[in-house]
């Protein structure tokens, strides 16, 4: 199964002092333009891009002498808030018609020119006239992504105050993997094996307290409800904020964690393994398994974990995770029966619960990848009285104590 194409996509965003009388004029056509497209789009219940051109562009282009290229621009903005308006609509909340306040232009990258290296940035203004020169500072930052030509400049947005350019690019191709990182994922870690050519060793990386993140949204959330049961509207204003502030504060956690996943598999060029949690009602998991593993934070972990691989070119593998907590990597028997937090067999092998998932995990992967099966041999036997080693320590990360993960390196040298 091949994964899909992926993009970056970035914004470098340029402050501009001085604003040229010209531009000012080109912002305000522009929202006059948008203005009346959403007008003429709502009187003819316009739902495409394609129509509303037809519709309007003989029109707009003969009232206003914008260069001619912004009129499709501003078609796109008005049909996308009139996309969000009707969605509201749709959702039986209160919307008024769109209407642009804001000064701005937003064009497409055949309508500006940059020179990358100057930062001289070319804005047309009328048909046929000359165009507004603005000298954007560039930063650092700003040169090393300007520099690098794997990223293409895209659309140009221009707001009073501010020039923002987005960039994107495409992901690189995918090393062929020369280890191996399977990960079970649980309530509050991802645990499991590095396995490399010649060497395994077992692993754990905290997410960071995120269940207990969790824990406390959930009472103030119950608090919430009970306290404003009263007034429905207010109550549901109030918990849509606590949705929001949670979600925020476990993304971060979880942001730091795939990152440090796939700065540690691209330096030993491993693999990412990890349950296809889209599969998990294939059977091998009670429901109370396939309730949490359905949860939001297990999804986004998975989800940034693959986004973040895929800009770095780490392959990431997605498992069956059918048995994974079941089977015994050793001798492969099956248990039929709840295993408990340690997973013990009767060929004496035994081992915690959730790295023995992350053991099948990988087996599983080896079994069905060609690729994986030519860098990794795995023994299982090899690790049994092994300790687990943290892959890196988040709490110390988020401190800004140490910068590089570096629980794969000691592990290495530990077994072998
Ligand atoms: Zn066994």
């Amino acid at each position: 199964m091949e994964p899909r194409k992926m993009k970056a996509v970035k914004s470098l965003v340029f402050p501009v002092g001085d604003f040229p009388p010209e531009l000012h004029w080109l912002l305000s056509e522009f929202r006059l333009i948008v203005n009346k497209s959403v007008r003429i789009a709502l009187s003819q219940d316009i739902r495409s891009r394609y129509r509303l051109s037809a519709a309007a562009y003989g029109q707009l282009s003969a009232e206003h002498r914008i260069y001619k290229q912004y009129i499709p621009s501003a078609f796109e903005v008005a049909m996308g808030s009139l996309k969000a308006h009707r969605r509201r609509l749709k959702k039986g909340r209160r919307s008024s018609t769109p209407y642009m306040m804001k000064l701005m232009l937003k064009a497409e990258n055949q309508s500006y020119k940059l020179d990358r290296e100057t930062g001289r940035l070319r804005i047309p203004i009328r048909r046929g006239e000359m165009a507004v020169i603005l000298h954007l500072s560039l930063s650092d930052w700003h040169r090393s992504i300007l520099n690098d030509l794997s990223w293409r400049l895209g659309s140009l947005t221009v707001v009073p105050g501010r020039v923002i350019i987005a960039v994107s690019r495409d992901a690189p191709e995918r090393y062929e993997p020369k280890a191996a990182i399977a990960l079970d994922t649980n309530e509050d870690s991802l645990d499991g094996v590095f396995a490399g050519e010649w060497s395994a060793t077992l692993l754990s990386l905290s997410l960071g307290g995120v269940r207990q993140v969790q824990a406390t949204h959930f009472r103030r959330r119950r608090r919430l409800a009970h306290k404003k049961a009263y007034d429905r509207r207010v109550q549901r204003k109030l918990l849509d904020r606590e949705g929001r502030r949670e979600r925020d504060r476990v993304r971060q956690r979880l942001h730091v964690v795939s990152k440090g996943l796939v700065r540690a598999a691209k330096d030993h060029q491993a693999a990412i393994v990890l349950e296809d949690l889209t599969l998990h009602g294939a059977g091998g998991r009670s429901r109370r398994m396939n309730r949490r593993l359905s949860s939001w934070p297990r999804r986004e972990i998975h989800r940034q974990i693959e986004y973040k691989a895929a800009m770095e070119g780490v392959p990431v593998i997605k498992v069956n995770p059918r048995y994974t907590s079941k089977t015994c990597p050793a001798c492969g028997a099956l248990r039929r029966d709840r295993v408990g937090r340690m997973f013990e067999c009767e060929c004496g092998w035994s081992m915690d619960r959730q790295h023995n998932a992350g053991m099948n995990i990988l087996k599983t992967a080896l079994a069905s990848d060609e690729a994986l099966a030519r860098g990794v041999r795995f023994h299982p036997g090899a690790l049994r009285d092994d300790v687990v080693i943290p892959l890196y320590d988040l709490q110390a990360l988020l401190e800004g104590a140490r910068e590089e993960p570096s629980g794969v390196e000691l592990t290495l040298s530990h077994l072998s």
